[in-house]
């Protein structure tokens, strides 16, 4: 088997055993007796190899994946001018510890993400290997620029699962739940949610800045931290105008507003990140999923004067920018750019958006579809109410898991589910994958 073998793996979702299949449910025995039990489950299929939107498991069954490993296979699994890159580069060194010895790649990766992050003049970059690691490290530096220690955080939000990052988050299960005590200064704002709050932009901002100025005060307080759409919290769009005004009340009181586009970043909406729809530009922003074409990478990009505020040695690590992963985010970006994948991204989104909202016309219990570019949230309530129905998601997500069709599920009252398909998907693979989503929907709903 050569190192890609894309040629070997079906463009069509192919089903050949029960799922799990027989090989899955050994794997899975050994797995119990292996792994800690607290790692989430997910779907017990085990993956052999993959290309493009497939994902091929132990059993030779051939899965559509519409969820690229939590938003990180934007581009597609097993991709030529990626593993190349990671093959010549495993072959050259995969390790000096920038900070000891530096090189190329991690310079270009830096130099990608200045310039293409939303944020005014001259940016620079810092490279971790978790996103849950970029986003303390942007805490630190909004705190040391600032001199001040309060961030304040929104309801529905996902950060990580470090100790920091654990306080950041919103819901306590799983995430937080017996884990504490968390780090202090941290402090929780509502969030713009149109289909619950009602409220234009500008009215929630207002919302939330009253209780930031109220409950905090600007002086106590060096940042301001979202996800410009929320992704584990439900694929929560904000109101238009919600973050423009919040980055200019941040601006006009000197704390940081850093955008967590760790999922909603790198053409998945439709742009290269979410933030640039309405032309709102950030103090720091947070990238990792989907940067690298799967390998572990993350960065923060942001305003010099604010990343040149740091004395050196303050920020690092010892695999911060891996030599492979960088050399495999260099091949992705390329790849993202050249084959416009945010283009895909937006032409997806329209599939998804018109199929499904027919969907919602037609079947009760559909709250809202919503979402950008290939980032598409459908949320299911009780019908006329808009009291969640979590076993309805889960029971949807399991029934297209069964037939091979992978879908995550998400949400604060985890009753929304989530479709993050690779931008590589085919219109085919596409139109397959919705079809037995809608079948899902209508078996659950109908
Ligand atoms: C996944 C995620 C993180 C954490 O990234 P890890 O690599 O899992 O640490 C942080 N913020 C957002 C918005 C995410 O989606």
């Amino acid at each position: 088997m050569t190192l890609t073998d894309a040629a070997t793996i079906p463009t069509a979702r192919t089903i050949r055993t029960a799922l799990p299949g027989p090989r899955s449910l050994e794997l899975q025995a050994r797995r119990t007796s292996a792994v800690a039990s607290g790692v989430s489950k997910g779907f017990p299929v085990f993956i052999e190899r993959a290309a493009g939107a497939i994902v091929v498991d132990v059993d030779g069954n051939a899965l559509l994946d519409l969820g690229s490993g939590i938003a990180v296979t934007s581009i597609g699994h097993a991709v030529p001018e990626v593993t190349d890159a990671i093959v010549d580069q495993a072959g050259r060194f995969v390790h000096t510890c920038f900070m000891v010895t530096p090189y190329e790649s991690y310079v270009a990766v830096c130099e990608a993400l200045n310039e293409r992050a939303p944020v005014e003049g001259p940016a620079r970059s810092a490279l971790f290997n978790s996103g849950a690691e970029a986003v303390e490290n942007a805490v630190k530096i909004a705190r040391h620029a600032t001199g001040k220690a309060g961030v304040a955080v929104f309801d529905h939000a996902y950060h990580g699962r470090t100790n920091l990052t654990m306080a950041l988050t919103a819901k306590s299960m799983p995430y937080k739940h017996g884990f504490g005590p968390f780090a202090p200064e941290v402090y929780r704002v509502p969030m713009s949610y149109p289909y619950r709050d009602g409220l234009s932009g500008p009215e929630a901002a207002a919302r939330a800045i009253s209780v930031l100025e109220s409950q905090i005060g600007a002086t106590n307080l060096a940042a301001v931290l979202i996800e410009p759409i929320q992704g584990e919290g439900g694929f929560i769009v904000p109101a238009p105008g919600f973050l423009g005004a919040l980055a200019a009340w941040c601006r006009a009181n000197d704390v940081v507003f850093i955008a967590d586009e760790i999922q909603s970043g790198f053409c998945r909406t439709g742009d290269w990140f979410a933030l640039n729809a309405e032309g709102v530009t950030a103090d720091l922003v947070t990238t990792a999923k989907g940067i690298a074409g799967g390998m572990p990478l993350a960065a923060v990009t942001g305003r010099a004067a604010l990343m040149e505020a740091v004395h050196e040695g303050g920020l690092g690590g010892t695999y911060g920018g891996n030599p492979v992963a960088a050399a495999a985010a260099v091949a992705s970006i390329a790849y993202m750019a050249e084959h416009d994948l945010a283009g895909r991204a937006r032409h997806i989104g329209a599939q998804l958006l018109s199929t499904l909202s027919g969907l919602a016309d037609e079947l009760q219990g559909i709250g809202e579809v919503r979402g950008r570019g290939a980032m598409v949230a459908i949320e299911l309530v009780e019908p006329g109410t808009t009291t969640p129905m979590p076993n309805a998601a889960k029971a949807v997500a399991q029934a297209c898991n069964a037939e091979g069709v992978l879908v995550l599920t998400c949400g604060t009252y985890g009753n929304v589910l989530r479709l993050l398909p690779p931008l590589v998907i085919t219109d085919e693979q596409l139109a397959d994958g919705l079809g037995v989503l809608s079948g899902a929907l209508r078996k659950v709903l109908g």
